[in-house]
């Protein structure tokens, strides 16, 4: 281990416990902790889960150590002004990089990846470090317990999804529901669709104040960056019914927003995404009750 290295003991070593005896053990496919132990766990609730997906070989496994091995590391990069994106390259699991959404008051973490380093670490500290820790859904929880404990966050989880954590935090995470003002200008909103909880964050001063909103997989921005699409699983092509849509567009109606950020790098809706919401939304819809015509 070097000055630069992985720094995973110092986060995760409890004081009975012999280094290198009990790993944090990490779902290889969606990045998930579990807590320590001498072997891993026997599944993996959040891939078990009809929205996620096991691989056909079998569970798979990994620790913080094996992932550092193998050459991952932090991936910083500002994303607009005020906004610092904190991935992981080469990238891993499901490939989410977490937005870190900066305010004179302090700054909100979302959706964390499963691995972090002391150079992801050490860029938050410098962006002044963090008040809350908080995620979209439960695929996104990642390593949420390691950025509380680095820098003694808050995490914040809706309360129809907490019990999806799967690593126990130091202190209780904070439980909310509806929407939640977490900072000046940043407010946590339940959307549901996805998971009863899933959530974005308005931030009302993103896109150059326009406003923007970071969505994870509550709203899913699609590969040409002019629509979005709303699913209760991507990698199981599972739609949603239409009440569902329609709870996702009502709960982000009534912010200002002109962009959306979705959980990795690209694609972003970059701008009139107020609009397109609606119209991807009306869309779909049709879709869904059999009326749309095919060249529309
Ligand atoms: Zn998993
Ligand atoms: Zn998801």
């Amino acid at each position: 281990m070097t000055a630069t290295g992985w720094l995973a003991y110092p986060l995760t070593q409890r004081p009975d416990e012999r280094m290198g005896t009990v790993p944090v053990w990490i779902c290889a496919t969606c990045g998930n902790h579990y807590p320590e132990g001498p072997s891993a766990p026997t599944a993996c609730a959040i891939c078990a889960d009809e929205r996620q997906w096991v691989p056909a070989t079998g569970q798979r496994w990994t620790t913080p150590e094996e992932l550092h091995a193998a050459g991952h590391h932090g991936d910083v990069r500002e994303v607009e002004p005020g906004l610092v994106g904190i991935g992981v390259d080469p990238p891993f699991a499901i490939g989410q990089r977490a937005l870190l959404v900066r305010t004179p008051q302090g700054n909100l973490l979302w959706d964390p990846p499963g691995f972090l380093d002391e150079e992801a670490i050490q860029a938050v500290r410098d962006a002044g470090g963090l008040r809350a820790v908080s995620a979209s859904h439960p695929h996104f929880y990642g390593a949420i317990t390691d950025w509380a404990r680095a820098l003694d966050a808050d995490i914040l989880l809706p309360e129809a999804d907490a019990a999806w954590l799967t690593r126990p935090p130091d202190r209780p995470p904070l439980i909310w529901s509806g929407s939640l003002p977490v900072l000046p200008g940043v407010t946590l909103v339940q959307c549901g669709g996805h998971f009863p909880g899933s959530a974005v964050v308005h931030w009302a001063e993103g896109a150059g104040g326009a406003g923007a909103l970071l969505s994870g997989d509550t709203i899913f921005v699609t590969p040409g960056e002019d629509r979005v699409s709303f699913v209760r699983s991507a990698p199981n092509r599972l739609p949603l019914p239409e009440r569902a849509v329609r709870g996702v567009v009502d709960a982000v109606r009534p912010y200002r927003f002109d962009r959306i950020y979705g959980g990795w790098w690209e694609p972003v809706l970059r701008r009139d995404a107020r609009r397109v919401v609606e119209r991807s939304a009306a869309r779909y819809i049709q879709w869904l009750r059999g009326e749309a015509a095919a060249d529309a």
